[in-house]
C-alpha cells in the first residue's frame, strides 16, 4: 500500500468555502435543498470541478453528478462521495466534504500515478436529507441502488406541496426515466462524512472509521387511561397514563445508559391529552427512538424497551398500544475495506478510531449494490445540522489522505 499521498489542503479549502457560496445562509451556514436554484448551483460547479480535473462527467436521471476514470483493465467502480443538498440550513460540511473528499482524492491520485487499473469515480448524491421532501431521503442513492418506485416521484410531496416530479421537471430531469440512474457496475463505495457526534473529538482522534451503521426503530407508544378531576380523585384510584409514561419514559432512557455505547434510546416527543394542569390525561403518546449498531444488541435493547412498556402498563391498569413508524435494520461494513482503511490510516500516519456510525447515511442504501465503508472526519462540539458545524481543515484533510490511500490501494 501506498505511504505519503499528500493531497493540497489549498484545493481542499477552496472547495469547502465555494460550494458553500452556492446557498449561503448567514456568517457559515447553507440553504441548499434539493433541485432549488442553489442546489443546481452547486451541481454545476462540481460538474466544473470534475472536468477540470479530468474526469469523464455524467449527470444521471436524478441529478447524481458522476465524476469517472476510466480503468486500464475495467471492471467495476470505485466510487466515493457523498450529498450535495443540505438542512435548512445546515452548515458546510454535512455531505459536501463527502462529496469534494471524492474528487479531491481522485484528482490527487490521478496526478500523481496516472490511470487507475480499475475504474474510479467520485459522486456528489442529490437529496439526503429529505429537507425539501420528506419521505425522498436518500432520493439519489435509492436511485442508484434502484429503489424508487415507479409512482414515487408523483406521490412524494415536499413542504410546499409540490411533488418531487415537478421539481425535478423544473430542472430539466425526467421522472420517468429515474431507472436509468440505476448501476450494477459498482465494487465498492467509501463515503466520507462528518461525525456529526462528540466521540472522535472526546477521544482527540482526527478520522473514524466506520464498521456499522447503526439500526434505528421509531415506536409511537400510546398509553390510555382514565381522565378524572386532579382534586377529587385519589392516587389509589387513577388509570393516570402520565404516571406511567413518566416511569416508561425514564426507563428506557435508563436501559440505554446502562447497556452502554453505542446503544441510545432517545423519547423527543410527548402528546397528551387533554393536557389540561389540572386533569389527570385520558392519553399520552410518546415517540421512542432506539439505536444500536449491532443485530443481537439492538434486538435486546428492543425487547428490553416493550417489556418495560407491557410490564407498567399492566401494573397501572392502562391500555397501551404501539406501532413502529420507521425501522431499519444495522448494517455491518465490509469487513475487508474496514480494514483496508484502518492499514490507509496507519500508512498515512493518520491517528484513527473504527467505530460505528449513530446516523444514518447513503452509505446504507449503496450497500445494496456494492461493499461498502466510512471515513469519519471530527465535528467541532460534535455539532452538525446547523449553520455552527466545523471541521478543521487539518482534520479534513487527513480524512482525504485516508481517503486517496484506500481509493489507492483499490483501484490501481
Ligand atoms: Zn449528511
Amino acid at each position: 500500500m501506498a505511504a505519503g499521498i499528500r493531497v493540497d489542503p489549498a484545493l481542499v479549502e477552496r472547495a469547502v468555502l465555494e460550494l458553500a457560496m452556492e446557498g449561503a445562509h448567514g456568517e457559515t451556514g447553507v440553504w441548499r435543498t434539493v433541485y432549488s436554484p442553489e442546489w443546481v448551483a452547486a451541481t454545476d460547479r462540481y460538474t466544473a470541478w470534475c472536468e477540470e480535473a479530468g474526469l469523464r462527467v455524467h449527470r444521471d436521471a436524478v441529478g447524481n453528478v458522476w465524476g469517472r476514470l476510466d480503468g486500464t483493465d475495467g471492471g467495476k467502480a470505485i466510487v466515493s462521495g457523498s450529498h450535495l443538498d443540505s438542512q435548512r440550513p445546515g452548515g458546510r460540511y454535512d455531505g459536501a466534504l463527502g462529496a469534494i473528499a471524492a474528487l479531491v482524492a481522485i484528482r490527487t491520485l490521478k496526478e500523481r500515478f496516472g490511470p487507475p487499473r480499475r475504474p474510479l469515480e467520485a459522486v456528489a448524491l442529490c437529496e439526503e436529507e429529505g429537507s425539501r421532501f420528506p419521505s425522498a431521503n436518500f432520493w439519489g442513492s435509492r436511485a442508484i441502488t434502484g429503489a424508487i418506485a415507479p409512482d414515487d416521484p408523483e406521490t412524494t410531496h415536499g413542504y410546499d406541496g409540490e411533488s418531487i416530479a415537478e421539481a425535478m421537471r423544473a430542472v430539466g430531469l425526467e421522472p420517468e426515466r429515474i431507472p436509468e440512474a440505476e448501476r450494477d457496475d459498482l465494487d465498492a463505495f467509501v463515503e466520507l462524512h462528518i461525525e456529526q457526534g462528540p466521540i472522535l473529538e472526546q477521544s482527540r482522534l482526527p478520522v473514524g472509521i466506520v464498521n456499522a451503521i447503526t439500526g434505528i426503530r421509531h415506536y409511537v407508544v400510546e398509553l390510555r387511561g382514565t381522565a378524572n378531576h386532579a382534586g377529587a380523585f385519589p392516587m389509589d384510584l387513577r388509570r393516570d397514563p402520565m404516571a406511567g409514561a413518566a416511569e416508561i419514559i425514564s426507563g428506557v432512557v435508563a436501559t440505554a445508559h446502562r447497556m452502554g455505547r453505542p446503544a441510545v434510546t432517545t423519547v423527543g416527543r410527548v402528546v397528551v391529552e387533554p393536557n389540561g394542569p389540572a386533569i389527570v390525561p385520558e392519553a399520552v403518546t410518546f415517540t421512542v427512538d432506539a439505536r444500536h449498531p449491532d443485530p443481537a444488541a439492538r434486538d435486546a435493547l428492543y425487547a428490553k424497551h416493550e417489556a418495560l412498556m407491557r410490564e407498567v402498563a399492566a401494573r397501572r391498569d392502562l391500555e397501551i398500544s404501539w406501532h413502529h413508524t420507521f425501522d431499519q435494520v444495522p448494517l455491518t461494513c465490509d469487513p475487508e475495506l474496514v480494514r483496508l482503511l484502518e492499514e490507509a490510516a496507519a500508512n498515512q500516519g493518520v491517528p484513527s478510531l473504527t467505530m460505528a456510525s449513530g446516523a444514518v447515511h447513503d452509505t446504507q442504501r449503496m450497500a445494496a449494490r456494492c461493499r461498502v465503508a466510512m471515513l469519519f472526519v471530527r465535528s467541532k462540539d460534535g455539532r452538525s445540522h446547523t449553520p455552527a458545524e466545523f471541521s478543521s481543515l487539518d482534520d479534513c484533510v487527513a480524512g482525504i489522505e485516508v481517503l486517496a490511500a484506500a481509493l489507492h490501494a483499490l483501484a490501481y
